[in-house]
């Protein structure tokens, strides 16, 4: 079937790009030197050295085009920089690469399929990096025509310089309106022909800013030199997901769905034309894949109807990496009775890599915790520091961070420009962690009802 694939612009890809800021704004890389060793403290990155060192191996191998289809597991207690590491591989990645988060419990939205939900997140990390020439800005002369008759030339006729190469229009236009005037002329310059006469006058470029062509009479036809930057087309290459792709030539959804967010579910016809419309593309030499990444957190969340279409999916041939985290250890497989490591079943855990993360030193916290203070743009007093890192030892990294906005409220209250240990305490009165409101609800049992 005859079709046109529309591919929209480079623009869209900021929609996704919002997601990355808040909690981990603070990433901007891996922190790791040349030969992949990380450093203590880079790139807003601190300790995890083995798992640093072993996503950067797997974005090297990605890079490279090898990993593509494969996946990669995180595993480890809560906060303990599972997610920060994977955006630290997006950021490390070139600007053009796909890079999708979702959370597993997304998937069972009630507006989509779960296998809807699933395959827009593999499309949405694919890139198609599309070749295409650029229009001629406006405002260019990309067609001059000269008729021949009104210059008392032996031969009537007309000559049209027709193409889009604009050094070939500069040229001939130039040559012919010289061949014409005689004299040397510039960009710019006005000639004037006389309609009765064929006579040419040069007005140069003074009557070009004055218009006054009215003063020349009826009879007189103008001709502006081609002005303005010339320029030759050049090739622009940019690069859309397959799922913008597919929103876009979606009859029923169409380019505005991607800013709302809501595509709805898409017809695997369309799915199938794009994909052959695309590996025409690729044969014409006109576009190339991408393979980006698709981030899963809590795994664990997704069901076995899931986890075996994640399975086969790996398997196609246009598939991204797909890195999975989970905090839990043995699991029950969600949508059956077994258990398993992670809640992963034994099948696609002997595809994955697993990488696991630790609990962070005392040390580290502190640097964490000082690197998320500049992010934040907030001053500790040291012995709040010390506190806090004690305060995040006791219950987790996560809440420790939080209380640092919490912390400067409190101290902006009493109009202090540092946060002291005062204002840590009053915040860690007001807010519980997760182990305080777990006693607390079983202090309360049986006077609460949910
Ligand atoms: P969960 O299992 O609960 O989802 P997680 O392992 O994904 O946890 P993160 O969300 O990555 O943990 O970490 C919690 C907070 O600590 C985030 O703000 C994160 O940016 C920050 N963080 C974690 N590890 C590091 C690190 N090594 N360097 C700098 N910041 C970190």
């Amino acid at each position: 079937m005859a079709m046109s694939i529309t591919t929209g612009t480079s623009e869209l890809r900021d929609v996704t790009k919002m997601e990355r800021i808040g909690a981990h704004s603070h990433i901007r890389g891996l922190g790791l030197d040349d030969r992949l060793e990380p450093r203590a403290n880079s790139q807003g990155l601190v300790g995890q050295a083995k798992a640093r060192k072993a996503a950067g191996m797997i974005l090297k191998m990605v890079q490279e085009g090898k990993i593509a289809g494969r996946a990669m597991l995180f595993a480890g207690p809560p906060s303990t920089g599972k997610t920060a590491i994977a955006l630290g591989m997006a950021q490390s990645l070139g600007p053009d690469v796909p890079f999708t988060i979702i959370t597993a419990s997304e998937v069972f939205s009630l507006s989509m399929s779960k296998t809807e939900a699933l395959t827009q997140a593999f499309r949405r990390s694919i890139g198609v990096r599309i070749k295409e020439e650029t229009e001629l800005i406006e405002g260019q002369v990309v067609e001059i025509q000269i008729d021949r008759s009104l210059t008392g030339a032996t031969k009537t006729g007309k000559l049209t310089i027709k193409t889009t190469d604009m050094e070939t229009v500069y040229d001939l236009g130039m040559k012919m309106i010289e061949a014409l005037t005689k004299e040397k002329v510039l960009a710019g310059d006005v000639i004037a022909i006389d309609k009765t006469s064929g006579k040419v006058t040069k007005l140069g470029r003074s009557f070009a800013q004055s218009r006054d062509y009215d003063a020349m009479g009826a009879d007189t036809k103008f001709v502006q030199c081609p002005e303005g930057e010339i320029q030759k087309r050049k090739e622009v290459v940019h690069t859309v997901s397959l799922h913008e792709i597919d929103v876009i030539n979606s009859r029923t959804q169409g380019f505005l769905a991607l800013f709302a967010g809501d595509t709805g579910e898409i017809k695997p016809e369309l799915r199938n034309q794009i994909n052959a419309k695309v590996a025409e593309w690729r044969e014409e030499g006109k576009a190339e894949i991408v393979p980006g990444i698709l981030f899963i957190d809590e795994v664990h969340m997704l069901d076995i109807e899931c986890f075996s279409f994640l399975n086969r999916a790996l398997e196609g041939e246009l598939a991204p990496l797909v890195i999975m985290a989970s905090n839990r250890g043995m699991a029950r497989i969600r949508g059956t009775k077994f258990r398993s490591p992670h809640g992963l079943p034994v099948d696609l855990l002997d595809r994955v890599l697993i990488v696991s993360t630790k609990p962070y030193t005392e040390e580290e916290v502190q640097q964490i915790i000082q690197i998320r203070c500049q992010e934040e743009d907030t001053q500790l007093t040291p012995d709040a520091l010390t506190v806090l890192t004690s305060m995040s030892m006791q219950t987790t990294l996560r809440y420790a961070l939080n209380l640092i906005a919490c912390g400067k409220v409190v101290a902006r209250k009493r109009k202090a420009e540092m946060v002291d240990v005062e204002d840590l305490r009053r915040a860690y009165t007001y807010f519980m962690d997760e182990k305080r409101s777990v006693q607390w609800l079983k202090e309360q049992q049986g006077s609460l009802v949910f």
